[in-house]
């Protein structure tokens, strides 16, 4: 289709809203009237303080035309979005439940609008002007009361630790991460190599959180999937964390072991002596066919033994990562999954809606439609509803683009068990010091707004190769904090 943005400015927005309708189509953006067209055209023009907006079928024939008068170019934005919005919502009969949101981080729009107003006026704000239905505004609601509480806990010297492992037994055919499927040759010269280079990652990135006096509040190991590791890799890299950070601040400490078929009783000792508190274990379902069809090669039953052998091993604080709307399953098959996992008891259980990434591999080749957006959607209603009548609320929640029905990711947890790192990472509330392949560390300035971003490596071969010139760009982690020592603020935290 193509999108007409005529004398405005938000093609942004504009672009990214008529995507939740059109999720796989590509959408032409172009800058002046386009005349008749054998494709539908939506049309967005500013013209003398008024703001029209106009849908086309690819017959010409106009379906929705509207024009609305600007009062303050502080509304422009606004007005602009909504009607586009009114009209795509008309064209296609789709209402999006988070209406036309598009931002990843709702929660923390609703933050701010509760914050500037009253708690029931940021609400209503929220709820009306955005056209978000009423069981998305109390999740992003529950949310924001969860991540509050989180986000007290940091300090201005705190920090946390993020390890990648970017290898996995097998790759999902839905994956969006850099991730390396184990081979023979990645196992024997790789994976060795790998632990080697990122042990002394470790030890640098240990030596500049020591030198700056930060307090490490949280570490967690994601990737890939980072129980790829044999027991022994494993043991080194939780010994070299152990010796380069002082671990006595640590509030929580999580390993994904999210393939059920790389966790030995080895492996989660391992884990249990170096102080692992929280680690997680992926089913995404409890459907074999499934799980066969997205080539995760593993069975239900195989994340089920996985769950109580880490139960076995002392575990005490377990997430499951279950997926709506994944290829094949019916709201039914979704249900029992979510009952499933309920009857594991697991401290957290997040449920993702399926996204289709450029680089995922899905053999349909992505013909998703409103349909899978709206089953998507009921079944996410339904994780809410029944999570919340066993015992757990949601403390965690993003987006991410090209989600079906542009939903949400959220985390739920029993009682005082959210994740703190989802949540110190998410909200930003102190820096991430990260190491390993594809690892991107990201500043924030104690006692400033001042952010910064240092990108490692993506692919472990490159990470190997470049690793002298990875650590001279780590040395800027110490021009960042001094900047922010000698900033307007002038605060020392030693
Ligand atoms: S386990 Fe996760 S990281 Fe690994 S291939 Fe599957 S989706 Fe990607």
């Amino acid at each position: 289709m193509i999108l007409e943005i005529i004398n405005h400015e938000y093609q942004y927005e504009a672009e990214k809203l008529t995507r939740i309708f059109y999720p796989n189509e590509k959408i032409n953006v172009v800058f002046e009237k386009t005349g008749n067209s054998i494709e539908p055209v939506l049309t967005t023009l500013l013209k003398d303080n008024n703001i029209k907006v106009e849908f086309k079928d690819c017959n010409n024939n106009i379906l929705f035309s509207k024009t609305q008068s600007i009062k303050a170019d502080s509304d422009k934005e606004l007005i602009t979005v909504t009607l586009i919005y009114e009209a795509l919502t008309r064209i296609t009969g789709y209402t999006p439940k988070w209406g036309m949101l598009t931002g990843i981080r709702p929660s923390k729009l609703l933050r701010s609008l509760k914050e500037n107003n009253s708690a029931e006026e940021g609400k209503r704000i929220f709820k009306e002007r955005y056209f978000v239905d009423e069981e998305k505004t109390n999740l992003a609601d529950s949310v924001a009361s969860a991540e509050e509480k989180v986000i007290s806990l940091s300090r201005p010297e705190s920090f946390s630790l993020y390890v990648s492992i970017p290898f996995c037994p097998t790759r999902c055919s839905y994956c969006s991460f850099v991730s390396h499927a184990m081979t023979e040759e990645l196992i024997e010269k790789l994976m060795p190599e790998y632990v080697e280079y990122l042990v002394k990652e470790i030890e640098y990135t240990g030596k500049i959180a020591k030198d700056l006096n930060l307090r490490l509040e949280s570490v967690y190991y994601g990737g890939g999937t980072p129980t790829t590791l044999s027991e022994n890799q494993l043991e080194t890299v939780i010994g070299a964390i152990e010796n380069s950070f002082d671990l006595s601040t640590v509030r929580e400490y999580t390993i994904e072991a999210g393939r059920p078929d790389t966790v030995t009783a080895e492996k989660l000792r391992v884990m249990k002596r170096g102080g692992v508190s929280r680690i997680s274990i992926n089913p995404q379902t409890f459907s074999d066919e499934i799980l066969k069809k997205v080539g995760r090669r593993h069975t239900a039953k195989q994340a089920e033994d996985a769950f109580l052998l880490a139960r076995e091993t002392g575990f005490d604080n377990i997430n499951m990562d279950l997926i709506a709307g994944l290829p094949d399953d019916t709201f039914e098959g979704f249900t029992a999954t979510i009952q499933k996992a309920i009857g594991f008891s697991p401290e957290n259980i997040t449920v993702h809606t399926l996204a289709l990434k450029r680089s995922s591999n899905m053999g349909e080749g992505g013909k998703v439609a409103v349909e899978k957006s709206r089953l998507a959607g009921n079944m996410l209603d339904y994780a809410f509803n029944s999570l919340k009548d066993n015992g757990y609320y949601p403390y965690y929640m993003y987006r991410q683009s090209k989600s079906l029905g542009n939903l949400e990711n959220t985390g739920y947890c029993k009682q005082n068990r959210e994740c703190l790192y989802n949540i110190f990472m998410m909200e930003e509330c102190h820096s991430v010091f990260a190491v390993g392949a594809g690892a991107v560390t990201r500043l924030k300035a104690p006692y400033s707004s001042l952010i910064d971003r240092i990108f490692n490596y993506k692919y472990p071969y490159e990470y190997i190769n470049g690793f002298d010139t990875l650590l001279e760009r780590k040395k800027s982690i110490y021009n960042f904090y001094e900047k922010d020592r000698v900033g307007e603020h002038n605060v020392k935290y030693e």
